[in-house]
């Protein structure tokens, strides 16, 4: 069995000199424990994040859809598919009957997804398949007739939240970070406009597709074109902010961005939140998204990576933007 160490805390783009590989000898399962292969794991932005909060070095974090190898727990079959936050590991001894307090989202046996691969329960079926469902629901509240704009809108969370804004009747903009991608929302995934935030100029985008302004913006990336956003929004106009990765990798911060005066004269809500706030909630969002999916209403594209070996390839890809859709990493 292997697992990847961070060593030292990210600067700037995270390298492969940040981690080392360890080799681990499995203990023998004792009752109600199951060993588990890791058959895909999943890079996501968090990971970059959320790494600065752990003393080094550090087991890496991250979500897997594991085969069950050897079970000692009634609950669960040999050959069957869970998905727990196991960390980048080949393997893993998990006491299902008695689970442990450090998995922040539940473990648990992947039902029948018929014709779709396990790998959704990293995405699509899973926890940016949440964040997009509940995020947007929930905080945003977002009515049909609106206007919804999401940024980062060609990954898992984005291009998710979008297609949920046209099942529920919004105007849908996107901002995603090339034509190839914008190109795919707007005829892929019926977004009514999406623009390369790299090459368009912001404010006349938002005039061009926003003539009514904003109502609810879905914030992936954070930064300036947050700030321009929020300026464009209407009066009680929602916001619900997911996560800010224009600024994970970025070493010349503190960088002043004013949020405030549009916060303020806009009278807008914000609100910042995990999705693990709806645990208890984690199969309504699975079955709605699966739902949906069914009725092919949801689409759904992931970037596989090949090989265990590969982890860090794959985890700088997606936040350099080589994703379109879930990343994901085949484990063999
Ligand atoms: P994505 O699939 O969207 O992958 C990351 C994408 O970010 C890349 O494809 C890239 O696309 C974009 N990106 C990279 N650098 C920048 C930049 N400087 N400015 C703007 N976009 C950039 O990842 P996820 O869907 O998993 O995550 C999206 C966001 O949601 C992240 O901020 C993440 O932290 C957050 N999140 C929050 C959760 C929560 O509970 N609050 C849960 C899950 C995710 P492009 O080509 O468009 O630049």
């Amino acid at each position: 069995a292997k697992k990847y160490v961070l060593t030292k805390h990210f600067e700037g783009e995270p390298k492969k000199s940040d981690f080392i590989v360890v080799e681990e000898e499995l203990p023998q399962l004792k009752d109600g424990e199951i060993l588990t292969e890791a058959e895909y794991l999943s890079v996501d932005p968090y990971m970059r994040a959320y790494m600065i909060r752990f003393k080094m070095p550090a087991d890496m974090i991250g979500g897997q859809v594991a085969k069950v190898i050897e079970s000692r727990s009634s609950k669960v079959p040999v050959g069957s598919y869970v998905t727990g936050s196991f960390g980048w590991r080949s393997h893993t001894v998990y006491n299902y009957d008695n689970p442990s307090a450090d998995q922040q989202l539940p473990v648990h046996v992947l039902p029948d997804f018929g014709p779709y691969p396990v790998s959704l329960a990293l995405g699509l079926l899973g926890m940016p398949g949440n964040t997009a469902y509940f995020g947007l629901k929930e905080l945003c509240q977002p009515k049909a007739g609106e206007t919804l704009v999401v940024t980062g809108a060609a990954g898992a969370v984005g291009s998710h939240v979008g297609q949920i804004g046209k099942i529920l009747g919004c105007r849908v903009i996107g901002f995603a970070g090339s034509d190839e991608k914008c190109q795919y929302l707007k005829k892929e995934l019926g977004f009514d406009y999406a623009f390369n935030y790299k090459t368009a100029n912001i404010r006349s985008a938002l005039k061009e597709a926003a003539p009514n302004r904003v109502d609810c913006y879905f914030d992936n990336v954070g930064g300036e074109i947050s700030s321009i956003i929020m300026s464009h929004m209407n009066k009680y106009g929602r916001v619900a902010v997911c996560g800010s990765i224009s600024s994970y990798n970025d070493t010349t911060l503190p960088k002043v961005s004013i949020v405030q005066p549009s916060i303020v004269f806009n009278e807008l809500k914000l609100e910042g939140f995990i999705v693990s706030r709806w645990a208890n909630r984690w199969q309504e969002g699975i079955m709605a998204n699966l739902n949906w999916l069914k009725e092919g209403k949801l689409k759904y594209q992931e970037k596989v990576y090949h090989g265990f070996d590969n982890m860090v390839d794959a985890f700088v890809g997606m936040l350099r933007g080589e994703n379109t859709g879930k990343a994901v990493v085949k484990a063999k």
